[in-house]
């Protein structure tokens, strides 16, 4: 049976290491959230964030905007928070209305304030094997779980399955920067079984069950990324869980795996980001 890569326990820690330094800074780091719409998983989510930031003592400011919104509006209010001292890390909650361009909104964010790593500027940088201000949360996640567990990386042949800027392509990317060997799928893809099949570390981030029984080789180290209701309405992830771990050296749960490091990573890059503004 696989080891289980416990998110959860881990997010513990990073959070109670959190919480000691921050009890020691005279002044905090402050989070402003953008929220557009009434997406009802984007309300939990930022509340989450929201909670989470003000337990460990980070200050957070939710800005939200009905899904009538225009993009001069937002970007705008981005502005104001870039050049407001106070504001140490900005985040915009996605997705984003439909008639309102992301990449220009994103790009508006300062780099050294742009939380989730996803502006033009902080991808560039992760994209030219350079260190960006911080890197996207969701990624970052993985690899610390990932190093928390000593899996060698380098010299391994990494599969992500998804090709997303939010999750596919920067954590592709962060395997490359840290010598993998990676082979990006996507739902063009041919052949997906058997490009799974040649993987030492398979990332799958795709929102749909595509890893099933006798996919994966020997002692494989599955990462699952996705999250998604199933026909049951059950939370369930990519990879079938109960039989894929017979044959996995180790595997993520959902949940419990992936999900507690994103938001683990989404709280060290706001202090990251506090400190750098401090520099
Ligand atoms: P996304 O933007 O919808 O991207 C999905 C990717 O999967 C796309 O690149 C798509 O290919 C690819 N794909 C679709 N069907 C496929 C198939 N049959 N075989 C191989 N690839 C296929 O989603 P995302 O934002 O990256 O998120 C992916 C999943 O992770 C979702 O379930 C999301 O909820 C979850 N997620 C979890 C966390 C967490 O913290 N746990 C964070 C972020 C996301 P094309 O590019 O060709 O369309």
């Amino acid at each position: 049976m696989a080891i289980i890569l416990d998110g959860k326990k881990l997010r513990d820690k990073i959070f109670e290491d959190l919480k000691n330094k921050l009890d020691k800074m005279p002044q905090k780091p402050t989070l402003a959230v953008i929220l557009a719409g009434d997406n009802p998983a984007s309300q939990i989510y930022v509340n989450t964030k929201k909670k989470t930031a003000e337990k460990l003592g980070i200050k957070s400011v939710v800005i939200e905007y009905p899904s009538n919104v225009t993009e001069k509006e937002i970007i705008d209010k981005i502005n104001e928070l870039n050049n407001d001292k106070t504001i140490t890390a900005i985040l915009v909650q996605l997705p984003l209305p439909g008639h309102i361009n992301k990449h220009n909104v994103l790009d508006t964010i300062l780099p050294q304030k742009d939380v989730d790593g996803l502006t033009a500027f902080n991808c560039g940088k992760l994209f030219a094997g350079e260190k960006p201000y911080v890197y996207p949360c969701t990624p970052k996640g993985i690899l610390l779980l990932l190093d928390e567990y000593n899996i060698e990386i380098e010299g391994k042949h990494v599969v992500v399955l998804g090709r997303s800027n939010l999750v596919g392509r920067p954590v592709a990317q962060m395997m490359l920067n840290r010598n993998a060997t990676v082979t990006t799928c996507h739902s063009k893809t041919k052949n997906l079984t058997d490009i799974i099949k040649t993987a030492d570390i398979l990332i799958s981030a795709v929102g749909k069950s595509v890893v099933g029984e006798n996919f994966i080789k020997n002692n494989c180290v599955v990462i699952d990324v996705g999250i998604f209701k199933d026909e049951t309405g059950h939370i369930r992830g990519d990879v079938d869980f109960d039989k894929v771990s017979k044959t996995a050296s180790h595997i993520s749960p959902v949940p419990g795996g992936v999900g507690p490091m994103t938001i683990a990573s989404l709280m060290l890059n706001t202090v990251e980001l506090y400190e750098i503004s401090t520099l």
